[in-house]
């Protein structure tokens, strides 16, 4: 196999109690990526549409990921004696909070583990993938990465050494995704933060991961619904999103088991448990996000439990 065509998944980070360590991916939602061998040696990407984004190797989170997987190889001790081009066609808006540069880091790895033979299995994948995140938001992490390649849920239990646990999602779990079109850069989302938290809140925030956990192996929507709470980020981040109190209320109002702000911002997703109230959710989201004035696009979406994969 000389060339390969893949469709990298958007993937909600986050989910109101998992800060930093909880994703899910979305299904029909995301980026096509063609990887070719090529005569030349390392990494070139010759192609991007759909964003106006870096193509030099070392600005783009593709390239980077990319560079990790086959700097290791080559630290092993394995010659690989051609290199690789990247196309890029960009669907995922980046900074929209929904995984865009994860997509590219992911999409970049996986294609180019398929065209060596896949040397590597999906979960070692992750530990390339982050190092791409470096360049869009200066720290190695694997919430978005996990979930793109994996499919369903993923838990970042440790980083020292990675250690995701992939979780199956429940059969009837909808995804609503409102992506108002403004900007919130991730690093501003990250300074309004506090780097201490009273202790009732660890324990509260604590709880609910646990309950969200237990939730998604047992199939209890109402658990999960219960556990869909956010005590630590979303009070401190939601004045970044217009409107967000009054999208996340319709939501819940309409029947969604939980809603919230999707990675940093600006997207708010619902979970909703089967179609019919999904697609209730998201047009009551629709309506009352007209009144900003502000455009949007919303999306439906069940779990995808594939993740990242060949098209
Ligand atoms: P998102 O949550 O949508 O991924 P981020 O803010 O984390 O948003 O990432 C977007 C940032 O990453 C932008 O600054 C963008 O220029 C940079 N970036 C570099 N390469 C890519 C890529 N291939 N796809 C998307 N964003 C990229």
């Amino acid at each position: 196999m000389n060339e390969i065509k893949i469709f990298c998944p958007a993937t909600i980070a986050n989910l109101n109690c998992g800060f930093d360590i909880l994703g899910l991916c979305l299904e029909g939602i995301g980026d096509e990526m063609i990887i070719k061998k090529s005569a030349e040696k390392g990494i070139k990407i010759t192609k991007i549409t759909g964003a106006n984004l870096p193509l030099e190797t070392e600005k783009n989170v593709a390239g980077v990921a990319a560079l990790a997987l086959i700097n290791y190889i080559a630290f092993k001790g394995d010659a690989i004696k051609h290199g690789f081009e990247i196309e890029i066609h960009k669907k995922i808006k980046a900074g929209s909070g929904i995984g865009s540069s994860s997509a590219s880091a992911a999409g970049a790895v996986f294609g180019i583990n398929e065209l060596l033979g896949k040397p590597f299995s999906k979960h070692e994948l992750v530990n390339f993938a982050m190092k791409g995140e470096v360049v869009a938001s200066g720290s190695e992490h694997a919430d978005n990465v996990a979930p793109c390649l994996l499919g369903g849920f993923t838990l970042v239990r440790g980083y020292n050494p990675l250690d995701v646990i992939r979780i199956d999602a429940p059969s009837e779990l909808y995804a609503v995704v409102l992506h108002p079109n403004i900007e919130v850069k991730t690093s501003d989302a990250r300074a309004v933060l506090h780097p201490m938290i009273p202790l009732k809140d660890a324990i509260t925030q604590t709880g609910n991961l646990g309950g969200l956990i237990a939730g998604l192996y047992t199939n209890d929507y109402n658990l999960i619904g219960r556990s869909l709470k956010d005590v630590l980020i979303e009070p401190l981040r939601k004045h970044l999103i217009p409107n967000f109190d009054q999208v996340k209320n319709t939501a819940l109002q309409n029947g969604a088991l939980g809603s919230g702000i999707s990675g940093a911002g600006p997207s708010i997703f619902a979970l909703c448990k089967g179609q019919e109230i999904a697609e209730k959710v998201a047009l009551a989201m629709s309506e009352s996000y007209q009144n900003t004035g502000i455009e949007f696009d919303i999306h439906i979406s069940k779990i995808n439990p594939e993740g990242t994969k060949i098209i």
